[in-house]
């Protein structure tokens, strides 16, 4: 009887990745094993990343070889990986045409779609650390003018094992020269708090001290400002930490780069921020991508400067990206100028110049530059 309640239960492969503890539980229940079962498979993906049944040697043989049948452990695949001069690198990843997120209930519409898709991770290796910017959409709806990433559109939303795959993978195939400290920035392609479920089960994982084990100190969602996202997110328990993409002074100006903010204004989206709830050691941080000659006026400075009183914040300053779009990259002079306005009204403020822009790994510069050459094939292109 039991092994009914199993082959059924197996009704194709079930991909594991980004369950959580308690589905994982009630998968090896549904096959008749006990729950702990699950909570063993859990600390084995995630605790010692271990991606064959094979590898988990804490099961008994019997229920690996069953798993290996019935079950899969699908991690992204590689089609392509570009190594820019300053050590970073762009992985390209072909994601399968395959539902496997149990947990994207109020996405499940676009999720659970069987579109196969191609996105982009970028692992930023330094000195003590590793930072590690995920897509959480392939491409993105929000349509920014300024962000590459906007001209494909939204193909689909990510599941939450496709999310945290990503993170798996580039730690994977950077294992032998890790860090002891791991970053996650939810900073690639799609706006993550347009695929609630699927990231807050992936992040649940990640800021998970049984699964991946990172700190919330250390894992950032930038959102390009979703009010009713930003009053959701404050309510969970457990919670990276957030970054807003500002990117404008005045309503006018941020309505012609960003039309989100006719939806969300500046006011509704500050009031939000006012109203998160931050823990002791935490800041919000806003993004401000300087668009040179359009939003990086000192008079722009001053504004922001007064948009951001009476918030606990920081400000990260991004010199514009360039990609086949009509903006240009400010000017030195100007950027230092405007942090400097900044910084003496006590607005912490830092200019943050992207990494890997020679393989347009660099913010919004994602946007699959090689649609039509993927294959399944690895193919490594380097800057040498
Ligand atoms: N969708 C989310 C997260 C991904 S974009 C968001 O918009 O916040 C991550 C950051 O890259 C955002 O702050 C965005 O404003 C910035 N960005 C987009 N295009 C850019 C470009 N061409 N140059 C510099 N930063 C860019
Ligand atoms: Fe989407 Fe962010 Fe790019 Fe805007 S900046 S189009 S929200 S990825």
């Amino acid at each position: 009887m039991a092994s009914q309640t199993a082959e059924s239960a197996f009704a194709g492969p079930c991909n594991l990745l980004g369950k959580s503890p308690e589905e994982l539980r009630a998968f090896l229940e549904s096959l008749g094993e006990p729950a702990y079962r699950g909570a063993q498979i859990y600390h084995a993906l995630y605790a010692e990343r271990r991606f064959d049944f094979e590898g988990m040697t804490n099961l008994p043989a019997k229920l690996r070889e069953r798993l290996a049948r019935g079950a899969a452990i699908e991690l992204p695949r590689i089609i392509r990986k570009h190594c820019s001069d300053d050590g970073t690198i762009r992985y390209v990843l072909a994601l399968d045409a395959v539902a496997q997120d149990s947990a994207a209930k109020d996405s499940e519409k676009t999720s659970r779609s069987l579109t196969p898709a191609t996105i982009e991770t970028v692992f930023m290796p330094e000195e003590n650390r590793q930072t590690i910017c995920v897509s959480t959409q392939a491409g993105c709806a929000v349509d920014c003018h300024f962000c590459l990433t906007a001209t494909l559109g939204l193909i689909r939303n990510l599941s939450a094992g496709e999310i945290i795959g990503q993170v798996l993978i580039a730690l994977e195939e950077n294992r032998a020269a890790l860090k002891p400290q791991t970053n996650v920035v939810l900073m690639g392609q799609g706006e993550p708090l347009l695929n609630f479920e699927p990231v807050m089960a992936a992040l649940r994982i990640l800021l998970d001290p049984n699964g991946m084990a990172i700190s919330p100190k250390h894992v950032t969602l930038s959102t390009s400002g979703i009010v009713p996202g930003i009053e959701r997110l404050a309510k969970e328990k457990v919670r990276p930490k957030l970054a807003i993409s500002l990117n404008a002074s005045s309503n006018a100006q941020r309505d012609e780069i960003m039309p989100i903010n006719r939806k969300y204004p500046i006011e509704a989206l500050l009031e939000a921020c006012r109203d998160y709830p931050l823990r002791p050691w935490e800041h919000l941080t806003f993004e401000y991508v300087l668009l040179g000659g359009f939003n990086d006026s000192p008079d722009d400075a001053r504004r922001v400067v007064k948009l951001l009183a009476n918030l606990r914040a920081k400000v990260n300053l991004i010199p514009w990206n360039p990609g086949d779009l009509p903006y240009a990259k400010p000017d030195p002079a100007r950027i230092e100028a405007f942090r400097r306005i900044l910084a003496d009204k006590d607005v912490r403020a830092f200019v943050r110049y992207s990494r890997g822009q020679d393989v347009m790994a660099a913010c919004g510069q994602l946007a699959l530059m090689e649609i039509g050459a993927a294959t399944s094939n690895l193919t490594q292109i380097s800057q040498h």
